[in-house]
């Protein structure tokens, strides 16, 4: 699996504030911001601070890292006023659509899903 170093890693750097990015939320283990080309009308992306190239690493990593990944998307679906209506999506894997080797978690909502489909 292809893995970037923190050094040239694109999400180390919006994590560090190198690289700009919309953020809407942040805690002291992550960081939300706006996906630049959005998949639905709400798209955020909630990355670890820490460097880890896929969401099962962090798992093994740090199961504090990975829960506050998942509390922070909570909290951004509420911010967004889609707490109850939207979806988290992870890519693992280049052949499952994973472009970025630091684990982050899709919050997507604002489009009609289609019910009882997964995509
Ligand atoms: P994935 O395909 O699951 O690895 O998701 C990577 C996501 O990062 C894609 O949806 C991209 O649109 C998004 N992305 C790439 N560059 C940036 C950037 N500079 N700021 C915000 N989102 C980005
Ligand atoms: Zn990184």
């Amino acid at each position: 699996m292809t893995s970037q170093t923190p050094r040239d890693c694109l999400f180390c750097k919006i994590v560090a504030g190198e690289i700009p990015s919309d953020r809407v939320a942040e805690s002291e283990r992550s960081v939300a911001f706006r996906d630049i080309t959005p998949a639905a009308p709400i798209h955020v992306l909630v990355v670890p601070k820490r460097h880890e190239p896929t969401v099962g690493a962090l798992a093994a990593a740090s199961a504090d890292d990975l829960a506050d990944v998942f509390r922070l998307a909570a909290r951004v679906a509420e911010l967004e006023g889609v707490g109850d209506a939207h979806r988290m999506i992870v890519n693992t894997g280049s052949d499952a659509g994973q472009t970025i080797f630091h684990a982050h978690v899709h919050v997507l909502a604002g489009a009609a899903f289609t019910e009882g489909k997964m995509v």
